[in-house]
């Protein structure tokens, strides 16, 4: 009975590379989307929450089946993985959320039984930050702290999982690797793996407005303009102790509209119900395919699904309010 995963951590990743038909056929390129709503969890994040866990107890940190807190600030997708995976091995998590992530997040979150912590939105050079609020309250409790961006078990993870999977899947004809960067844990590790097979492969970041990666990438040097409605993505301030030292080639920057049209049109023309990042991967992917030219293969990643954006991206009010394009069978 070779198809059985054991458990929940046994069931992350191995997710389908999906060919993305219109962003194909536009660009004369076959741009594939890897699946990774379709983790248990729900997201990308999944990886990254097991690679941790996992080595927090190779350092007998935990033990399965024995009493440990996981403490971990997030935007909410890391916090499902990390709480899903805690229950699976008989933890307990404590999740710091901003409030301003959506509620769909936060209340799946509090379903599956994590101590949720909202706190408001401030610099990361405040002690109220969600992050540091989650450092302190692990230090406070003497429980672990899972530091998804500076711990490098996350991108180690990436590194030992997506990106074999990417290469494996397209039998090594990756011309090209976009996404966008929370931790830079994706990037940075499947960035590592695709290039240690093929130094000629460009690994390129997608940025959404707001965020200063575009331009550290372009001059070396932090520095954010406008803001996003997507969530999980972008650095204001900090590079993230992750993407330090990634084999980065270049860098797009995304509009919201942009991404959105991505998120509408995959949904309504090919059934595939995704979140903002992942739109904004797919636009960056399609604008990497027109600087690339035709017969090239890129792939791109579909960080998680649409229904954890209901209330926002997928909710006419909330776009009419911001000026953002409606779909029309919304409204
Ligand atoms: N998309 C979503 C929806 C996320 O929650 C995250 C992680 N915060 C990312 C993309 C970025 O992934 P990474 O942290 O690996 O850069």
């Amino acid at each position: 009975m070779a198809g059985i995963a054991p458990d929940f951590w046994g069931a992350v990743g191995n997710t389908p590379l999906i060919r993305l038909r219109r962003a194909s056929e536009e660009t004369g390129c076959e741009i594939l989307g890897k699946a990774e709503f379709m983790n248990p969890g729900g997201s990308v994040k999944d990886r990254a929450a097991l690679g941790i866990l996992s080595e927090a107890v190779s350092h007998g940190l935990l033990t399965p089946f024995r009493p440990g807190t996981i403490v971990e600030g997030t935007a909410g997708n890391t916090g499902i993985g990390v709480a899903l995976a805690a229950n699976a091995r008989g933890w307990k998590s404590v999740i710091v959320v901003p409030e301003t992530q959506s509620r769909e997040k936060i209340d799946f979150l509090r379903m599956i039984g994590a101590d949720v912590r909202l706190v408001p939105p401030k610099p990361l050079s405040d002690p109220g930050h969600y992050v540091n609020t989650s450092r302190r309250i692990a230090e406070e409790m003497g429980a672990v702290w899972a530091n998804q961006f500076d711990n490098h078990a996350n991108a180690a993870a990436h590194e030992a999982t997506t990106g074999p999977e990417i290469w494996e899947q397209t039998g090594g004809r990756v011309d090209a690797f976009t996404c966008a960067c929370g931790t830079g844990g994706t990037l940075a590790g499947t960035g590592r793996a695709l290039k240690a097979r093929k130094p000629g492969v460009r690994i390129v970041l997608a940025d959404p407005h707001g965020s200063g990666l575009f331009s550290w990438v372009k001059t070396g040097t932090v520095s954010a303009e406008g803001n996003s409605v997507t969530e999980g993505i972008g650095q204001g301030s900090k590079v993230p102790g992750n993407l330090t030292g990634a084999p980065i080639d270049d860098a797009i920057r995304i509009s919201d509209p942009e991404a959105l049209e991505q998120c509408f049109s995959l949904l309504s023309e090919e059934g595939l119900s995704v979140g903002g990042s992942a739109g904004l991967n797919v636009a960056a992917a399609i604008a990497l395919a027109r600087q690339m030219g035709p017969g090239h293969t890129i792939v791109t990643i579909l960080c998680d699904s649409g229904a954890r954006y209901q209330s926002k991206l997928f909710n006419p009010e909330f776009l009419r309010e911001r000026g953002l394009p409606v779909p029309p069978w919304l409204a």
